[in-house]
């Protein structure tokens, strides 16, 4: 598919000179000997590690969130085995008054989807009194609980008619971590812009232009932000309507996101929402132990409501362990924490909030 934004993107360096650049800026090289293989990292005993909370997990560009609204039976049959074939979880908000399926609901979950609240009663929120909002949504809650035994936390919400105020905004906020509305583009992906009971979107609506919606893919990735969109139907027939979309279409835009796979990360709503929040209040030290280990402290709290999200946290490899593979446990010889090494100037740790790890080379 042609990008209608590849003209602006086009690099000014050129891509090897790029890469380069970036692992002298991101590991500080300038002060740092060169490694046996040519590559500058800093010596493990040259002063405490550099760490970083990465800005999203695995250190992608940006964060890609796929949203479906009300209850429909199209979620189940149509999007659940696209999005499962194409590796991207869903967030499913559901107006629970009219679920007929709780048993789709909960596979769905099971597989990693996340089932969110949409009310009970499809309520429009800015409209109806606090007394009535707050009962519209402790139904839904108690329904997606009563139903769905292995969902144990609602984080996210999205507004009926995507109306929503002030008011109705605070009595969200005490029973979610964070709502979509139904406009607004891109989030940011800053803690300090973000504002989470009103979280920016862009819906699918006719004439589905599936070159538009990719477009702005790419923008969140070129900004490094959040991008949530969000449908309504799926018809594997074909048919198109104001919140029908035919599923070839559909297709298309999931073939192209899941293509760019390595600049984004694939998160539900409420998964998202949470690293965020937690990004902005980690606190992480490293420190070299016994002259061969890296101890990474990792503080923090997952929020109300909020999944236990793992936190991605990037070091330098230091100069000592080029060419070695580089493992890493929970402090008191236990879990495994999973490292990648998405270049070899550097390596990432996916911790838990709060955790602390030991990092080594094995050979
Ligand atoms: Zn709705």
């Amino acid at each position: 598919m042609k990008m209608r934004t590849a003209s602006r993107r086009r690099p000014i360096l050129p891509p090897a000179v790029a890469v380069l650049l970036f692992l002298l800026i991101r590991c500080g090289a300038d002060r740092s000997p060169s490694g046996p293989s040519g590559i500058r990292t800093v010596p493990l005993n040259g002063g405490a590690p550099a760490v970083t909370v990465c800005r999203w997990p695995g250190d992608k560009a940006a964060a890609y969130t796929i949203g479906f609204d009300d209850f429909r039976a199209s979620h189940f049959d149509v999007a659940r085995p696209a999005l499962n074939g194409a590796g991207i979880p869903g967030t499913f908000f559901i107006n629970t008054a009219a679920v007929t399926r709780w048993n789709s609901l909960r596979r769905m979950a099971e597989e990693g989807h996340e089932i969110a609240s949409h009310t009970w009663s499809h309520a429009r929120c800015s409209r109806i009194g606090e007394n009535e909002l707050r009962r519209d949504i402790e139904r839904a809650i108690e329904d997606i609980r009563n139903h769905l035994p292995n969902v144990h936390k609602v984080p996210s919400f999205s507004y009926p008619f995507g109306l929503l105020d002030e008011s109705s905004k605070a009595v969200v906020s005490r029973y979610h971590l964070c709502a979509r509305s139904g406009s607004g583009g891109i989030e940011t992906g800053d803690a300090e812009h973000t504002d989470y009971q009103a979280l920016k979107a862009v819906g699918a609506y006719p004439p589905y232009d599936i070159d538009r919606l990719n477009a702005m893919v790419m923008e969140a990735v070129g900004s490094r932000g959040w991008i949530i969109v969000y449908f309504h139907s799926i018809s594997d027939r074909n048919r198109s309507g104001p919140t029908t979309i035919p599923l070839d279409l559909f297709r298309r835009h999931l073939s192209f996101v899941r293509g760019r796979g390595h600049d984004l990360w694939f998160a539900t709503q409420g998964e998202a929402a949470c690293y965020i929040r937690m990004r902005q209040t980690a606190v992480l030290s490293a420190s070299v132990k016994n002259g061969d280990r890296i101890e990474v402290r990792l503080e923090g709290k997952v929020p109300d409501f909020g999944p236990a999200v793992p936190i991605s946290v990037a070091l330098c490899r230091p100069s000592e362990w080029i060419g070695r593979s580089i493992s890493a446990e929970m402090e008191g010889g236990g879990r495994r924490i999973q490292v990648h090494e998405p270049d070899p100037s550097r390596f990432l740790l996916d911790m838990p909030v709060p955790s602390t790890c030991v990092v080594y080379a094995t050979q």
